[in-house]
């Protein structure tokens, strides 16, 4: 069973569905409301824990209604929280999502998640020793993303930096990841590059090593020497958020198989979650992606 430590973000997800925008200073009245958990380090943690690994996360939440149903929905799905601290001057992180005619507004306040500090990644210096593979996003502090790549360099364990949201960073920094895992935008992002550089130069410039995801195409990865294609399923696509996470928390799981087979499986992995609703929601289990594979 693989070990696998995530350090970042838990959300809430407030989703209401209307059928159109509101302009600015109008009430409209919308069609459903729900509240789905996310945040990318919540995500990546049920689907690692899903496809069998045993998964610990290192974040933080509020002391509010939120904070309880999240803490208690990651506990329910076997994620180690005893790393996931409660803070009490500021409520837990937020996406107020609306849908209307197919497209969504998305705003996120980070709440909790801005007080994920370096102090807290390195009292987990313990569970990431003992790791497979370290997973970390950028949707907390980027000090604690830099003290999570810096504490798994000098424990000499991978960690896979999913750089979403993306930002320029130092080349000194990126090379202390074993893996950066991208879409063709984020990586021009994060290495400064024009938007329109062919997706494989920057693979090849990259100051580590890549995988990039690229929808429905599947994925493409290098370790060295030329960039490779892993074929994306063909599946009927009926929600893709979660997509990246699935794929990032499969990865990290299988990445003991060596990376043709881990690209392969996560691959696998984020197609069997596109063809479900909601991002947690879509994520398969470790029986239906053998299934899947056959
Ligand atoms: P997000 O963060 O919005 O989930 P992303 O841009 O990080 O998305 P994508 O490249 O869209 O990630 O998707 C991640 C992986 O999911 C892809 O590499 C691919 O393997 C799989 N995937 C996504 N969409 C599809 C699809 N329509 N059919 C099959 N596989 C898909």
């Amino acid at each position: 069973m693989a070990r696998i430590v995530v350090v970042g973000s838990i959300n809430m997800d407030l989703v209401t569905l209307t059928p159109r925008f509101a302009a600015p200073g109008e009430t409209l009245l919308g069609d459903r409301f729900v509240t789905v958990p996310g945040g990318k380090g919540a995500n990546q943690a049920v689907a690692a824990a899903r496809l069998g690994a045993q998964v610990a996360l290192v974040g933080a939440l509020g002391q509010d209604a939120f904070g309880d149903q999240l803490l208690d929905g990651l506990q329910r799905e076997h994620v180690d929280t005893s790393h996931v601290v409660r803070v009490d001057d500021v409520g837990s992180g937020t996406a107020s999502i609306t849908v209307a005619e197919g497209e969504n507004h998305i705003i996120v306040v980070p709440g909790a998640n801005a007080r994920v500090t370096p102090a807290q990644v390195e009292k987990a210096q313990g569970l990431m020793a003992r790791a497979d593979a370290v997973l970390v996003q950028m949707e907390i502090p980027m000090e604690s993303v830099e003290a999570t790549l810096r504490l798994g360099h000098h424990l000499g364990v991978p960690v896979i930096l999913n750089p979403a949201p993306a930002q320029k960073l130092p080349a000194s920094l990126l090379k202390q990841a074993r893996y950066l895992t991208p879409n063709q935008h984020e990586l021009a992002i994060l290495l400064g590059a024009k938007h329109d550089t062919d997706f494989r130069e920057l693979m090849i410039k990259a100051p580590a090593p890549v995988v990039l995801t690229r929808g429905a195409e599947g994925a493409w990865y290098r370790d060295g020497g030329e960039p490779a294609h892993q074929e994306g399923f063909a599946v009927e696509a009926v929600d893709t958020t979660g997509a990246g996470d699935t794929f990032n928390a499969a990865l990290a799981v299988f990445l003991n198989e060596g990376l043709p087979q881990a690209v392969r499986k996560a691959c696998a992995a984020a197609a069997l979650s596109v063809t479900r609703l909601g991002a947690q929601g879509g994520m398969p289990t470790r029986a239906e992606l053998d299934a899947f594979l056959g």
